[in-house]
């Protein structure tokens, strides 16, 4: 059983197994530019993302909808989902974004106006300055408590939904609240909302989500299909992916500040600590280059992966180049970290102009 409200570090292959995700490589060949996650293995599995594909393809309308739950600070491996939602916007999705402002509330006892506030100060913000359009007129962003389309809708398919049911997908036992029981009916409805008439659908939608999430995913797939006569759903199709490493080589986790660089970092802090960020290297320089370093298991390696190197052609040089032990860590550290400073004093920059956008954003809903 996956929980999505836990921080557990999950087994990708295993998922791919036993949960029935597929593997995103073998869909490669379909797209004409996959981004950089799509390209590195970063998102790794599936379910029915041919319907996007084809969607892409014949430039037909898609959605997609990803949440954000407002519970603390984003660290770096949160961008993940920006950059998807910046690619799909490229590619004309409508982009749906709940503020997931009642789990926040159900799960960890936020209440509704600090959402709200740490939604526009720093979810929205950072989404804007990492390069999501806000003037983009498909673009959705709302709190799930007004919005009054989907709280109908989910208390309509909790009609189909019993306890039983959350308590095989997600573990709940008699002493879960019941707010915590009725939250992930709002959160289907959320990703099944956009196929409503109002919103002219039925249309193809993925939710681009961490492994974590399957259990909604699963959940919604289900229902989906239970009222596929009355809405003519399409079941939603969705992607996975991994999660960034943190500092000290567990999970990046905003409740862990050790192992995470935060996007409101300044760009000193940011370097400072990615200079003392676990790497791959050996005990010794003469081990190093007699055995090579380990890029797989280094966070610097993994940084420039995920977000710091551009170029495929760098990115293989630097691995084959660690693995044969031509370079050693202080000096590939010290590159990374010149990167990392370029990019957050980028985007120090771009958060002080999103504020104003990110406020606006939100109010118009
Ligand atoms: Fe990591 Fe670079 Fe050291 Fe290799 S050389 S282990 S990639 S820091």
């Amino acid at each position: 059983m996956i929980d999505p409200w836990s921080s557990a570090i999950l087994n990708y292959e295993k998922l791919i197994r036993e949960f029935g995700i597929r593997p995103f490589q073998d869909l490669l060949v379909n797209l004409e530019d996959p981004p950089l996650l799509m390209r590195r293995g970063i998102i790794f599995g599936h379910r029915d993302y041919g319907k996007i594909i084809k969607a892409i393809r014949e430039k037909n309308s898609f959605a997609v909808v990803t949440g954000m739950m407002p519970s603390g600070k984003m660290h770096i491996g949160h961008k993940l989902i920006v950059d998807q939602l910046v690619w799909y916007q490229e590619k004309g999705a409508d982009i749906y974004i709940p503020i997931a402002d009642m789990e926040s509330y159900s799960a960890r006892g936020i209440d509704f106006e600090e959402s709200r506030k740490l939604a526009i100060e720093e979810y929205i913000t950072n989404y804007i300055a990492l390069g999501m359009d806000p003037k983009n007129k498909n673009l959705h962003i709302y709190l799930q408590s007004k919005n009054k389309i989907v709280s109908d809708l989910a208390y309509k398919l909790a009609r189909k939904v019993n306890l039983n049911e959350m308590k095989a997908i997600y573990g709940f036992n008699g002493s879960t609240n019941i707010a915590h029981h009725y939250v992930p009916l709002i959160q289907v409805a959320d990703i099944l909302h956009p196929q409503l008439k109002e919103f002219e659908g039925p249309e193809p939608t993925v939710v681009p989500v961490g492994p974590d999430q399957d259990p909604h995913i699963r959940l919604t797939r289900d229902i989906s299909e239970r009222f596929q006569k009355k809405y003519g759903f399409i079941t939603p199709s969705s992607t996975y992916h991994r999660f960034i490493t943190g500092l000290t080589g567990k999970k990046m986790s905003s409740s862990n500040p050790k192992t995470a660089i935060f996007l409101s970092d300044s760009p000193e802090v940011a370097l400072k600590k990615l200079k003392s960020a676990k790497t791959g290297g050996r005990d010794s320089l003469e081990e190093q280059k007699r055995l090579g370093g380990v890029p797989d298991d280094c966070v610097v390696y993994e940084m420039l992966l995920y977000h710091l190197l551009e170029s495929d052609v760098e990115l293989k040089k630097t691995y084959q180049n660690c693995l044969e032990g031509n370079i050693m860590c202080g000096e590939c550290k010290n590159k990374a970290t010149v990167m990392i400073k370029n990019f957050f004093i980028a985007l120090g920059q771009k958060r002080k102009s999103s504020k104003k956008s990110a406020k606006k954003l939100l109010n118009h809903d």
